[in-house]
């Protein structure tokens, strides 16, 4: 087994356990002779596992009644539109926090429905922070307040959800979700493409509360856009290898201790690779430290050809997708949930060994 350090910022590694599951149950799935995706999504196998994601994630989540779950296709990105189709109309308005380039894309979608306002913006210091409570401009009167939890790209990360006065948070949690706990109460919607925390490309997570959900357009939205469309029901064929996979993730996540043991593990991932940044001048974090991502670590090297060579070499040691997104330059380090300490230490060790050879 040669298996690499995987910092894909997403698709990105999945738990090895998960993985070995899918391999001992593809070719013939528990005694059925046929593999999960060659069965009905209405037969008994694939409504057992789709029925236990849902159980899975309420207990996780402590969700009650009073929301409903999607497993949605079209990405995170989807949800850009779908969300004000389904929630803004006309004169409505909806505040957007903007702290990357996803929130920037939320952001264009909603104005083509009714009144997106920018509530803040970091977008002329590159995104390099994520706002005070103090900072926001939200009107009273706004549907809902959106923003992205975690910046997959600049690497900052909300520490807390905005506060809001009571107006509901849509979130685009995509690169953050099931990292850490959260106060699920205060979300009208959550959503998350599953492919950088929680599982394989394919599938959306999408976590609507009932209270807010009825106040949704009952009319002039396209049937498959809808959410009343999906709202206790299979629609169409959903993505069923994506949600066998996420459910395995999930048996994985509450083996492993829930989100307080998720929360504390990344905490100490993250800690081990900030610490070695830190450490002087050599490496040089790019966003602000009350900022800074669990997630995705981004930092720079003194020069560019410095960067060069340390991604060449990087290779050499078997740690992949380290190359940071071409908006920031240098180096994104992506530790999700399933990336282990042992990986974070070995990038670690190079990262120290690369600096006494070079700095
Ligand atoms: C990756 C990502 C997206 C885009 O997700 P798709 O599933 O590719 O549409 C949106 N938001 C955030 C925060 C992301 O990290």
């Amino acid at each position: 087994m040669n298996r690499s350090h995987n910092f894909s910022a997403g698709p990105a590694v999945l738990p090895f356990e998960v993985l070995q599951k899918a391999q001992e149950e593809l070719l013939d799935y528990r005694g059925t002779g046929s593999s999960l995706i060659e069965l009905s999504h209405r037969g008994p196998e694939y409504t057992e596992v789709d029925l236990g994601a849902r159980e899975k994630l309420k207990q996780i989540l402590g969700l009650g009644d009073d929301f409903e779950i999607y497993f949605l296709q079209g990405g995170a990105s989807t949800q850009f539109s779908m969300v004000p189709y389904n929630f803004l109309s006309g004169d409505e308005q909806a505040d957007y926090i903007l702290t990357g380039s996803w929130s920037k894309k939320a952001f264009k979608e909603a104005k083509l429905f009714g009144q997106a306002n920018n509530a803040f913006s970091s977008e002329d210091s590159n995104f390099n922070r994520i706002p005070t409570d103090a900072e926001l401009k939200l009107a009273p009167e706004a549907r809902y307040v959106h923003f992205t939890s975690n910046n997959t790209i600049f690497g900052t990360q909300f520490r807390k959800e905005p506060e809001t006065a009571g107006v509901p948070l849509v979130c685009d949690a995509s690169s953050d979700f099931l990292s850490r706990p959260l106060d699920i109460k205060r979300y009208g919607v959550l959503y998350a493409g599953a492919q950088k925390n929680a599982g394989p490309a394919g599938v959306t997570i999408v976590i609507i509360r009932k209270d807010f959900l009825a106040t949704a357009k009952t009319e002039g939205v396209p049937t498959i856009l809808s959410y009343a469309t999906h709202t206790g029901t299979m629609f169409n064929t959903p993505p069923v290898f994506a949600v066998y996979i996420f459910n395995l993730v999930l048996d994985w996540l509450i083996a492993n201790g829930g989100l307080e043991a998720m929360d504390k593990h990344n905490q100490e991932k993250a800690a081990i690779l900030y610490d070695e940044i830190d450490r002087d001048d050599f490496y040089r974090g790019t966003v602000l430290k009350d900022s800074r991502s669990l997630m995705n670590v981004t930092f720079r090297l003194p020069s560019e050809d410095l960067e060069k060579e340390f991604l060449a070499g990087a290779k050499e040691h078997r740690l992949s997708g380290l190359k940071g997104h071409r908006s920031v330059g240098g180096m994104r380090a992506s530790i999700y949930n399933a990336c282990p300490k042992l990986s974070v230490q070995a990038l670690v060790d190079y990262m120290a060994d690369f600096r006494k050879r070079k700095g």
